[in-house]
């Protein structure tokens, strides 16, 4: 006969934790207590596998489950002796849900189930106390007519204010067991007028009216609105779990309290919790009595005068502390644990693993390992690498009040204050003064960066999460709030427009770049602290991992912060970004708008020297360490001059008359520049571009191998090739620039010459591009825009449609589409290595420092990832989590 209903109480249970997906989380944690000795109510857990039945039968239950139920009962009976129902001895039962992973709030729960108008006397005698089963029983009235029967909780509110009124009373507390036996009777008279019929007095009648109801509540729009939000299918379902209740507040050797195993904020290994004399469990929750401190010791640091629960019933407490170790030692975890204690009995009624903040999570694990109660490699699953975000930039403090002025996406986290700044030239100025500025733009474009770069953050009203501002801003470690589409901006005007606020140049703001959050002045934050926790648990993911780590990076502060984190060479050096200095910048446009080689090379000429010193500065900077270098690949139009002044100056410098470089830009415009004139496009018309920025790299290569003896070995990458033909044509100026500085140095460096796969053409001909070509790396930015189709600057608005109507899981931007874009990439490596079996293979794009997207990356068999250098280490963790395997579910 199939088993749906599990029996759990009196030192034994028919269920375990691991059986979770059966009996929920909650149900399965109490019969492991039960099983472990830990007093428990007694009770029953009616399986998931029942709430499917009930979904899938028209809401019907299993023919068996009736018979089964009134036997758990009749067990709960015998151990609890008494009787449900019963005029002298009633049990009263809880009624909750369940599920496999937890929703708190989002189901329903029925309490003091069993009570009616003669089981009631019976509670009165028994507890000698009437006032507390009339209470009891409107409570019961109230949250069964409200669950179950769907009567409004107004109707209620209605009666209690007019009985108070009519007496003169104020608090609930101050009502007698007459005022409340009158509040029973005049419920009992709203509910019949209200329903047609009177409320149910048999309790088998209410005790399946309010198992209906939790497996109704699982698809109520909160539930179903909770389980999108957090991934959770809706056929897992949930359970019921059928217990006899316990009362904290029947007198003063009562109690009932929550708390943790260890501090869940900083992870320090105390018992941390409140518990309040003579009260329900809803009564520490909602906050009406202040609840005190459990340990002596947390009182006296709090300064607190109401006594510890250590103080009070030192005997249930040293039980409570026992159960405290037990629990942690058999769960391995910090626990979170509700309890109640009834005339000096303790009884558990819930335990979990605990939650808790970055900090903490890293600190317990850190502990639990070394204390040999978990291994380093479980230490290692149990951290969520995307939390080490936390721990590796400011926060707001968490205690601060915000005033919320607008939400955008969360695009480089951390938080920053400053005075808002309308244009990078002021953001320059403003920070030259001293002052901290918070760059405000529609958009950003690489001109920005060095206004980006002085900012301790920056918003934009438009872009995704791998817009100009998001990508440059995660690079740089600054916070950034991009695609707040309700703020208003002004640029000219200087101003912007929120909620009904106006914010002029000059007035602080503040952004949480890991909510999305804008406020209005300064939030106080706290600084990052790297502990010695933090270097442990690297180490241990690196003894692990397999896949490299590299840094996206291309400036010195850049580079020397990627390898802080512990980055093991550079991924991806854009060159572009590095001529957006304003020494630079003229020459480049000059070079960008020269109508003939000549022209080009005359401006190429003054640009050779910057980018030699570049790369002789990142060169020693990496030390010997792999340094990929991309030849440039800009869409045009973000180097062409934007105003008339820009214009003047690029003339000047060229030495031509502003009317022709006007039509100039003109013909230079692009309507699409993303699919335009931009990356090996640029190389292949104009050669002289990548020669010189080949022949920098080598120059630089040699300088510093012959001034510290280490080896520099270049890779030089070529941006957006969707043909062998441009790759090899490519490849020759780059082995020309070689020989030439070669020998006119009289030195000879190992290089290698690959190539960006962001084409679906260059993945699906990856075999023959790797005939030439020694490694690949794959730019999952624009692969994925030209696997979608789908703008990487223009989708945040409609990919946030797609998310909600389920089309896309993730923003494919910031997690790899694994099934569309990872099969290109899949297909690229296979084809790429049956041609060159030692094929090195990394990763650049957005994707390389996501975790999800790093487990595909080493289930393809790439060599390494690259990424920001502030999400190196949540890489070097997400690789070890990799290389172990699936991540334990047992996390912050
Ligand atoms: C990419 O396309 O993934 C990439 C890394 O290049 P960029 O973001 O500079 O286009
Ligand atoms: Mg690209």
């Amino acid at each position: 006969m199939a088993k749906w209903v599990y029996a759990f109480g009196g030192g034994t249970a028919e269920g375990r934790s691991e059986m979770k997906n059966l009996l929920g989380g909650k149900g399965a944690n109490l019969a492991e207590m039960a099983n472990m000795g830990i007093p428990v109510p007694p009770g029953f857990t009616v399986t998931t596998e029942v709430c499917t039945y009930y979904y899938d039968n028209q809401q019907t239950y299993p023919a068996e489950l009736k018979t089964q139920v009134e036997a758990a009962v009749v067990q709960i009976e015998r151990i609890m002796d008494c009787k449900f129902g019963d005029e002298k001895n009633p049990l009263l039962l809880s009624v909750r849900s369940g599920a496999r992973a937890s929703m708190p709030g989002m189901m329903d729960t029925v309490l003091n189930l069993g009570l009616n108008d003669i089981s009631v006397e019976g509670l009165a005698a028994k507890s000698g106390d009437p006032r507390f089963a009339f209470d009891s029983y409107r409570r019961f009235i109230q949250m069964y007519s409200s669950v179950v029967l769907g009567i409004e909780h107004h109707h209620f509110e209605a009666i209690l204010d007019t009985i108070k009124t009519d007496r003169g009373l104020k608090l609930d507390t101050d009502l007698t067991a007459a005022d409340w036996r009158k509040v029973v009777a005049a419920y009992k008279e709203m509910v019949a007028k209200e329903l047609g019929r009177p409320f149910p007095q048999n309790v088998n009648d209410q005790l399946w009216g309010a198992v209906g109801a939790v497996f109704g509540s699982w698809m109520n729009q909160r539930a179903i609105t909770y389980r999108r939000l957090h991934e959770i299918p809706a056929d897992w379902g949930t359970a019921v779990n059928v217990q006899a209740m316990v009362f904290g507040n029947m007198g003063e050797d009562c109690a009932t309290g929550v708390a943790f195993t260890r501090n869940p904020s900083t992870g320090i290994n105390e018992f941390y919790g409140e518990y309040l004399i003579n009260a329900q469990g809803e009564d520490v929750v909602a906050g009406i009595r202040t609840p005190q401190y459990l340990t002596t010791e947390a009182r006296k640091t709090a300064g607190a005068d109401l006594p510890a629960m250590e103080e009070v019933m030192p005997k249930v407490f040293n039980e409570l502390a026992a159960i405290r170790a037990k629990l942690e030692e058999h769960f391995t975890d910090m626990q979170d644990i509700e309890f109640t204690v009834q005339k000096d009995k303790l009884w558990m009624l819930q335990t979990r693993t605990g939650k808790r903040t970055a900090a903490a999570a890293l600190k317990i694990a850190i502990d639990l390992a070394k204390d040999g109660v978990i291994t380093k490699e479980k230490a290692i699953q149990r951290i969520e690498p995307n939390a080490l975000d936390h721990l590796l930039h400011p926060t707001l403090d968490p205690k601060a009040a915000r005033n919320v002025l607008a939400r955008g996406l969360p695009a480089s986290p951390g938080a920053a204050s400053g005075r808002v700044v309308f244009t990078a030239q002021d953001a320059e100025a403003w920070a030259g003064r001293g002052e901290k500025v918070i760059l405000v733009r529609v958009e950003t474009s690489p001109e920005d960066i060095g206004g980006m770069h002085v900012s301790q953050g920056i918003l934009t009203s438009r872009g995704g999460m791998t817009s100009h501002a998001a990508v440059v801003a995660r690079g740089m470690g600054r916070a950034c709030v991009a695609g707040a589409g309700e703020v208003r901006i002004d640029t000219r005007a200087k101003t912007m427009f929120s909620r009904g606020h106006e914010v002029k140049e000059g007035d602080v703001i503040t952004l949480d770049g890991s909510t999305g959050e804008v406020m209005l002045g300064a939030v106080p934050t706290v600084q990052p602290e790297l502990t010695g926790d933090f270097g442990t648990l690297m180490g241990w993911v690196d003894e692990i991992r397999t896949l490299k780590v590299r840094a996206n990076a291309e400036t010195p502060l850049d580079a020397r912060t990627a390898r802080r984190f512990g980055a093991e060479g550079i991924g991806l050096c854009r060159t572009e970004h590095m001529f957006f200095h304003p020494e630079r910048i003229i020459a480049v446009r000059e070079m960008i708008m020269a109508t003939d080689e000549a022209g080009r090379r005359h401006a190429l000429a003054k640009i050779e020297p910057y980018q030699k010193n570049d790369f002789v500065e990142l060169f020693e900077i990496m030390a010997g360490l792999p340094v990929t270098v991309r030849l440039l690949d800009p869409p045009l139009h973000e180097f062409l001059p934007k105003n008339e002044a820009e214009m003047a100056d690029v003339a000047r410098a060229a030495g031509t008359d502003v009317s022709a470089l006007r039509s100039r830009n003109t013909e230079l415009h692009e309507t699409n520049p993303m699919l335009g004139h931009r990356g090996c496009r640029l190389g292949i018309s104009y050669p002289e571009i990548y020669e010189m920025q080949a022949r920098a790299i080598f120059e630089a290569a040699v300088e510093v191998s012959k001034k510290s003896g280490v080896t520099v070995t270049p890779e030089v990458m070529i941006p957006l090739v969707c043909t062998k033909k441009e790759f090899d044509l490519l490849k020759e100026v780059i082995d020309g620039a070689a020989r030439e500085v070669f020998s006119q140095r009289g030195m000879t460096l190992p290089y290698m010459v690959g190539t960006m796969i962001e084409l679906p053409r260059a993945a699906l001909v990856a075999g023959k591009i790797a005939e030439t070509a020694s490694f690949f790396s794959f730019g999952t930015n624009d692969l994925t825009q030209t696997t979608l189709g789908m703008s990487r600057d223009d989708s945040g608005p409609f990919i946030e449609v797609y998310r909600q109507k389920g089309i896309f899981e993730h923003d494919p931007f910031a997690t790899l589409d694994q099934e569309g874009v990872g099969e290109m990439v899949q297909i690229a490596a296979e084809r790429g290595r049956k041609t060159r079996p030692d094929l090195k293979l990394g990763i650049c794009g957005e994707h390389g420092g996501d975790p999800a997207s790093i487990t595909f990356c080493q289930k393809v068999g790439l060599n390494y990832v690259s990424c920001s250098p502030y999400r190196v280490p949540i890489a070097r963790l997400a690789a070890a989590q990799a290389a172990l395997g699936a991540r334990s579910d047992t996390t912050a």
